[in-house]
């Protein structure tokens, strides 16, 4: 009997599953923006993506091929190590803004850079294509299974199969957004290279391997299944998913803390696309699991996650917090693919409301509006700000998803199912559903305004529903048709409101409501919190002064807002009772509140400025006691961070590579919530002794320092001159040149202490 009803129960769940499985969204060449702050940022990306040039771009895969150059190779990103990753990217991006803007300018681009990758090809012979340095060389050791593999160095090459893996989802957009049928030859040419290459190697030495970031390597596969129905590309897809992500997600379970954010989210959108084209629902169940986890316990208020890159422990943003390094864009890019895919999934609105809130947010605002530009980190730190990226000096990873964000903000402003219309949000535009011969044209200046027009265009009367999205932050919603008030809908779903009707030729629906406004702790419960108007996250300007590298140079760490760090004891604090600080807000005009001296406004607004967006909340009592603990702990930071020419924080990906970490039998990981590196042979890094002022070099580890297992060296010097004093080891010396390059080797393959910082200090004796 118990049986009997489980299996009745799971049908029951699986037809509930199905009934909306068949939410679809337009393709993007259906729906174009109208005047507005999208289509002013998709108009600033056009102006972006063609002022990059396309046989700079190329160069690397030129190289490889040994063909004659065209044009110098970029530098920044481009020429140490990630050469050819924003070609991928790029691809993407233009076969994208194609599709949204039919522009043939565009479509031309693409065909040329098709045409040059399809030389490349030829010329390698085997089916390869890639910008990799040395790619040959690296390929061949990979096939041969001999695989050294950490976060993020693979055989001491910057994450190769993440370099590739843009190249393989720039050739399926530009085939599947832009119809380039040359593209798909490539692409499946080049899929066919790679399971000829890891065919050889056990599914051991495959996971192995997949320990060094990946991108969405297993997604890149099963969409080759999806172009071809060939089943040897589903089958290397589940091969080429990391299992130490999926079992612990399948069990849910978030052990995600300390690992590289961006580096898990690509293969989450791998698993879910795997559990629908191989029936294995467990998949699917870990992504959403992880989707739940990310977004409900850790994100801020405008959807990123992450500091310095990497998940913090969901009880404590304390890091977060004081960063400069808060969370980072392509994370959001690829938290909303995934959020996409779960909803078209499901049909549930939690989906929609996770990507309204990053999309208007995050996305949004991390572009300069006027000159163009991408964010890298957006700190929470109050008072802080950030850097945007130029054409042609900034090379990062978030310049490669940047191109890419802003060219589909149409892809889910409408869905469909069957003969019904999803709005999903609200976004000034039109939708060309050519299949129905009808036309929807959403007339709205929100976030500015609080209403929305949708006016129907079909040539013959026509009976369908209309479902508006009523998202749970407006108030008094209501709707109008044609000018008369209209209440018949129906209200299934309660983030839905469903009109089924026989529309006519000119109808129009009005749709008002007020946004609620709310102050949203962040989710590890501390005093910190944000204000939220409707979907909108604000904060205020608090200054312009000291916006050191606004406007990023070629620097490795370019992408970072590297000026002074203003003291968190100076964030303006909200001191009342717990139900009055949003009573506290006085509107004024245009979406923008008063607070105090501060003026709150939509954060996607703010640009060249420090800003704050959280603030500290205490009743009075709190107030003092607080403050004065946070005064000691600031003034002590501050202090060691005045003395610091230069730091690595061992074990994180950024700074390592910033600092020209190399490498042999060496780990990373994370404990006692901060980040380390060991070696069973050499680790070295290169610092940056800036004037000559460093005269001591500190080395701190999470375990005790034993001077009998390893030796330093200094410019291959050995230092002898050193004090340990349990986990720091500490070298003074005078005269110390302007490039420091530290090398620590264990002796007789001993396991060294797992280092967490090496810091460059001026002490003055
Ligand atoms: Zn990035």
């Amino acid at each position: 009997m118990k049986v009997n009803f489980i299996i009745w129960l799971s049908c029951i769940l699986l037809l509930g599953h199905n009934s909306f499985a068949q939410i679809q969204s337009y393709p993007l060449s259906r729906v174009s923006l109208k005047s507005g702050p999208f289509k002013n940022a998709q108009d600033v990306d056009f102006r972006y993506i063609m002022q990059l040039n396309p046989d700079r771009l190329l160069a690397p895969y030129l190289i490889d091929a040994g063909l004659p150059l065209k044009a110098e190779r970029y530098g920044n990103w481009e020429n140490i190590g990630l050469d050819g990753h924003i070609a991928g990217h790029y691809l993407s991006a233009l076969a994208m803004m194609y599709s949204s803007t039919r522009n043939k300018v565009l479509k031309k681009r693409l065909q040329y850079m098709i045409s040059e990758l399809e030389r490349c090809q030829l010329k390698n012979g085997n089916g390869y294509v890639g910008g990799i340095p040395e790619g040959k060389i690296f390929w061949e050791r990979i096939n041969k299974g001999d695989i050294d593999g950490s976060s993020f160095g693979l055989n001491n090459t910057w994450v190769p199969l993440y370099n590739i893996h843009k190249l393989f989802k720039g050739l399926h957009d530009a085939h599947v957004y832009a119809g380039n049928d040359a593209a798909k030859n490539i692409l499946i040419k080049l899929g066919d290279w790679f399971i000829q290459l890891i065919q050889p190697l056990s599914d051991e030495q495959i996971q192995k391997i997949l320990k060094t970031e990946h991108g969405g390597i297993n997604e890149a596969f099963a969409d080759l299944y999806t172009l071809t129905k060939d089943k040897k590309y589903l089958n290397t897809a589940i091969r080429l998913s990391h299992l130490d992500i999926l079992n612990p997600l399948i069990q849910k379970e978030d052990k995600l803390t300390g690992l590289h954010a961006n580096t898990q989210i690509p293969k989450v959108i791998g698993f879910q696309k795997i559990g629908n084209l191989a029936k294995k629902d467990l998949w699917g169940d870990a992504a959403a699991f992880f989707w739940n986890t990310v977004t409900q316990t850790r994100s801020v208020s405008f959807g990123g996650n992450s500091v310095r890159e990497h998940f913090n422990p969901a009880n404590d943003f304390s890091k977060l917090l004081a960063s400069p390094q808060g969370p980072e864009t392509c994370n959001s890019y690829n938290m909303l693919r995934l959020s996409k895919a779960l909803f078209e999934g499901t049909g549930d609105s939690k989906y929609l409301s996770y990507y309204e809130r990053t999309l208007f947010n995050h996305i949004l605002s991390s572009q300069h509006p006027k000159k163009g530009g991408f964010v890298y980190f957006t700190p929470i730190r109050p008072n802080h700000y950030r850097v945007y990226s130029q054409p042609h000096t900034s090379m990062w990873c978030c310049v490669g998803s940047g191109l890419e964000n802003h060219t589909k903000y149409g892809e889910l402003i409408y869905s469909f199912k069957n003969e019904d219309l999803y709005v999903n949000l609200f976004i000034a535009s039109q939708l060309n559903w050519k299949e129905k011969n009808i036309k929807i044209d959403q007339n709205t200046d929100f976030p500015k305004s609080t209403q929305t027009e949708i006016r129907i265009d079909t040539r013959k009367p026509k009976k369908f529903i209309i479902h508006l999205r009523h998202p749970s932050w407006a108030k008094n919603y209501t709707v109008k048709i044609n000018g008369m008030p209209y209440t018949e809908y129906i209200n299934d779903n309660p983030e839905y409101i469903s009109i089924d009707r026989t529309w006519q030729k000119k109808d129009h629906i009005t749709i008002n409501f007020m946004p609620t406004t709310s102050i949203e702790r962040l989710p590890d419960g501390s005093n910190w919190g944000a204000f939220v108007h409707g979907p909108i996250v604000l904060a205020a300007k608090s200054s312009e002064n000291e916006l050191t590298g606004l406007f990023a140079d070629d620097s490795r760490m370019g992408h970072e807002a590297k000026g002074k760090l203003y003291s968190i004891y100076n964030a303006h604090a909200l001191v009342s009772d717990q139900n009055e600080y949003v009573t506290k807000l006085v509107p004024l005009s245009n979406q923008k509140f008063k607070l105090d001296s501060l003026v709150l406004e939509p954060f996607y607004q703010i640009h060249d400025s420090r800003y704050q967006m959280y603030f500290p909340l205490y009743t009075s009592k709190e107030y003092n006691d607080r403050n004065q603990e946070l005064l000691r702990k600031e003034k002590a930071f501050l202090a060691k961070e005045a003395m610091t020419i230069d730091k690595i924080n061992c074990g994180e990906q950024q700074p390592e590579t910033d600092h020209s970490f190399k490498g042999e039998k060496s780990h990373n990981g994370y404990d006692d919530e901060v980040f380390w590196r060991n070696t069973q042979s050499y680790i070295s890094y290169k610092l940056s002794n800036k004037n000559k002022k460093g005269n001591i070099i500190e080395i701190s580890a999470l375990d005790e320092i034993k001077i009998e297992n390893i030796s330093i060296f200094i410019n291959q010097n050995e230092v002898t001159n050193l004090a340990i004093e349990k986990n720091k080891l500490t070298i003074s010396m005078d005269d110390l040149p302007e490039e420091i390059q530290i090398k620590i080797q264990s002796k007789q393959n001993k396991f060294s202490p797992r280092f967490t910082e090496i810091r460059l200090s001026q002490i003055i004796r």
